[in-house]
């Protein structure tokens, strides 16, 4: 049997459900019959081989579009009419017919019984019947051959699927009603508009583009403030992305901080706080430990170090598990989109603290961190924040700790909105959202964005610099055909088998 690709048409099926034991599973076909007359299996749709393993097979065959039978589903060698049929499960079938369909093939849902031993059964007689298991992906990859979804739609199906929160998966969503291929098209139009008009133009005589448009001044590229408009909006884009970037993907914010000043308190109070945990990652004790957690809407991974420095018992000599511990904080902390630094209140701000911030400020990584006065409980942060008596210039950049306490909940919520301050800032989200736009949802479109607003960006260099229009044509071509590849009217199949195999399997 030949390896199953993406661009074949067979009949395929896939659990849509985790491989768990749960009430209902949904199992998923499509394929539509292929072209000839065959009697052979390969030309059957997904629904006419399904007929073949469902006790109702022309109820099936001919049930109307977008309707529910139900039935069982039978051992393939045994006769579906018989009363000697072999029963596999009880199911209901949503029908979908082409082009009405999510792939724009025929298909069907199989809500069947969630035990694993179904499950098995189940995908076993569809392989019998002559299903194959479908690539990850392939649905979507169909439905965009098949042009039901643009690239950027399609990614926006993975992207739904792995939304962490709210916001992330309002932002899919958006791409998924087509609010970024509708901006795409638009900029593409004016680039269409302006590689026209400079084509034109190069079918002209430098005399006759002279007296064509005008004399001199009219400048040597025309539709110039087109080209500019496309530049602006390529911008935005592409400025848009850090914002979509931190929905999409999430941050890291580690908690760091001598030992015993409450880091691991603080994140156990912040993790139990947070009603949307998706998970809980346990390191080694002498490792870190995580969980995902979202900050108004901001996924965040949060994450407690084992500590930067030996505990106080063994500050002599600590042991190779605990430098490990500490090797593994310090990559930690430089993989971080922020860090929470915590000082003990209780013994106020010591000299390893006072370090730690001052180098932290001068690395000028433009990495954010917050300083948390925890244990306010028991001793209140000092009017002057913390510098205590120490009015030398290292003070100011001791300024602005945040008070809290992991006893009691002191602070946390001002902790809460300061972290999301920093990322909303970072990336104009709170303007943006109110807007209803969508930036690029994956790194692929980032790059495709910044390759045609570079062209552009050249191509209006070299007008200003009054290169002849051969040498800006092109430029503006490869713009469009960045663009195209965006929504996927340019593509080549590795492009699109590369994109699709990191889809999960049933999507
Ligand atoms: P870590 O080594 O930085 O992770 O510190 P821990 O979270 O283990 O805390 C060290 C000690 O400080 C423990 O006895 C905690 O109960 C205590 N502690 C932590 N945070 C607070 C706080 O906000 N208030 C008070 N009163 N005690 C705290």
């Amino acid at each position: 049997m030949s390896k199953p690709s993406y661009g074949d048409s067979g009949c395929i099926f896939a659990l849509a459900t985790p491989l768990a034991e749960s009430a209902l599973a949904l199992v998923r076909l499509t394929g539509s019959a292929a072209e000839g007359n065959g009697n052979d299996g390969n030309n059957l749709s997904a629904i006419q081989l399904f007929a073949k393993i469902f006790s109702r097979p022309e109820k099936i065959l001919n049930a109307s579009p977008n309707s529910i039978v139900h039935g069982w589903i039978i051992e393939p060698e045994s006769s579906a009419s018989g009363a000697m049929a072999k029963k596999i499960d009880e199911v209901l079938v949503s029908v979908y017919k082409a082009p009405a369909s999510y792939t724009g093939e025929d298909g069907a849902d199989i809500s069947c019984h969630g035990g694993l031993a179904v499950i098995k059964a189940v995908t076993e007689a569809l392989k019998k019947a002559g299903f194959r298991e479908a690539l990850p992906g392939e649905f979507t990859f169909r439905a965009f051959m098949n042009g039901k979804l643009d690239l950027t739609r399609a990614e926006s199906v993975m992207e739904l699927v792995s939304a962490k929160t709210h916001k992330g998966r309002e932002q899919a969503l958006r791409r998924l009603s087509g609010v970024l291929e509708k901006e795409i098209s638009a900029v593409k139009a004016l680039l269409v508009e302006v590689l026209a008009g400079t084509e034109i133009y190069l079918d002209y005589s430098e005399d006759e583009f002279m007296s064509a448009s005008g004399g001199e001044e009219s400048g040597r590229l025309p539709d110039r403030n087109l080209a500019e408009e496309a530049a602006c909006r390529l911008k935005t884009l592409a400025e848009l992305w850090q914002r979509e970037r931190i929905f999409a993907e999430g941050v890291l914010a580690v908690l760091a901080g001598r030992p015993n000043a409450g880091k691991s308190s603080l994140f156990n109070y912040i993790i139990r706080e947070d009603r949307s945990i998706v998970t809980d990652v346990p390191g080694t004790t002498r490792d870190w430990i995580d969980a995902q957690i979202s900050v108004e809407g901001i996924p965040l991974r949060l994450a407690d170090t084992a500590g930067l420095k030996s505990s106080p018992s063994n500050e002599t000599m600590p042991d190779e598990a605990e430098q490990i511990g500490i090797q593994r904080s310090i990559e930690l902390l430089g993989k971080a989109d922020l860090v929470l630094y915590v000082i003990d209140g209780s013994k106020g701000v010591a000299s390893e603290d006072r370090e730690f911030i001052i180098r932290h400020n001068e690395a000028a990584s433009g990495k954010p961190l917050l300083v948390l006065w925890n244990k306010a409980d028991l001793a209140q942060m000092p009017a002057c924040n913390a510098a205590g008596n120490n009015a030398d210039a290292d003070s100011e950049k001791l300024n602005n700790f945040i008070a809290v306490s992991a006893k009691t909940g002191e602070g946390i919520q001002s902790l809460m909105r300061s972290i999301a301050g920093i990322f909303e800032n970072s990336s104009g989200a709170a303007e943006i959202s109110a807007q209803n736009s969508a930036g690029p949802g994956t790194q692929r479109q980032k790059d495709l964005i910044d390759a045609a607003l570079s062209n552009v960006e050249d191509a209006l260099l070299l007008a200003d610099n009054g290169e002849p229009l051969e040498l800006i044509a092109p430029l503006f071509r490869s713009a469009v055909n960045a663009l195209g590849e965006i929504t996927g009217e340019v593509s080549t199949a590795e492009i699109l088998e590369t994109m699709f195999s990191r889809f999960c399997v049933g999507k």
